[in-house]
C-alpha cells in the first residue's frame, strides 16, 4: 500500500460540488481508500485564464501503481466533463498527483512529486492542512516554502457541515 496526495482545481461551474461528487466517486473505488481531506480554497489564477479557483486536496492509501491512479484521476476528470482545449484553459476538474510515496520520476505523463507544488499556495495550503509536516526528499519540509507564495491570493473557505480537516476540533472532542 503507498500513500498519496491528490489535489483537486477547478473554476468552471459549482467547482465546490464539482470536487465533492469527484471524491465521493474516488471513495466508492475500491483500489484505494480516502484518509484526509482538506477544506476548500478559493485561489486567483495562476498562469492560467479565468475566474478564481476552488481547490483542495485529499490524501489516499492505494494499491493502484502510480500509473494506475493517474488512470483513475483522468478517468474521473472525463467523467466530470474536462475538456483540454489549450494550456492552462479554464477547467471543470482538475486533478493532479501531487506526491505518490517514495515514487520521484521525471516522465512528461506522469512527474512525480509535481514539480509545481512548491510554487502554488492553492497545493500548498491544503496540502499542509492535512499533512503539515509533509517532507520530500528533493525539497525538504514544504512549509519552508509557504513565504515564497505568500503573494498569491488565497483564502480558506468555511466547512460546511462537518468538522472535516479540522483537527484540533476532533482532538478536542475526543477528551
Ligand atoms: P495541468 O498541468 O494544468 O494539470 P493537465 O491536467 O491538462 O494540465 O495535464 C497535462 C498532462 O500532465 C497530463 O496529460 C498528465 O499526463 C501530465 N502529468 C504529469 N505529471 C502529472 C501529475 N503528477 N499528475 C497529473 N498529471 C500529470
Ligand atoms: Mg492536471
Amino acid at each position: 500500500m503507498a500513500r498519496a496526495y491528490i489535489g483537486f482545481g477547478g473554476n468552471i461551474g459549482d467547482t465546490r460540488q464539482l470536487i465533492t461528487d469527484a471524491i465521493v466517486c474516488l471513495a466508492l473505488r475500491s483500489e484505494l481508500q480516502i484518509l484526509a481531506k482538506s477544506c476548500f480554497y478559493q485561489s486567483a489564477p495562476v498562469e492560467a485564464t479565468g475566474g478564481d479557483y476552488i481547490n483542495a486536496v485529499i490524501e489516499v492509501e492505494t494499491e493502484l501503481s502510480p500509473y494506475g491512479l493517474l488512470h483513475v484521476c483522468q478517468t474521473i476528470e472525463q467523467e466530470f466533463g474536462r475538456e483540454r482545449p489549450y494550456a492552462n484553459a479554464p477547467r471543470t476538474l482538475d486533478l493532479d498527483i501531487l506526491s505518490f510515496e517514495g515514487v520521484t520520476q521525471n516522465e512528461t505523463e506522469l512527474m512525480l512529486p509535481h514539480p509545481k507544488i512548491i510554487e502554488r499556495s492553492f497545493v500548498l495550503l491544503p496540502l499542509l492542512e492535512i499533512a503539515p509536516e509533509i517532507f520530500l526528499p528533493q525539497w525538504g519540509e514544504l512549509k519552508a516554502y509557504l513565504p515564497n507564495v505568500a503573494h498569491q491570493r488565497i483564502e480558506k473557505l468555511p466547512c460546511r457541515n462537518c468538522n472535516c480537516g479540522e483537527k484540533d476540533v476532533y482532538s478536542q472532542s475526543a477528551h
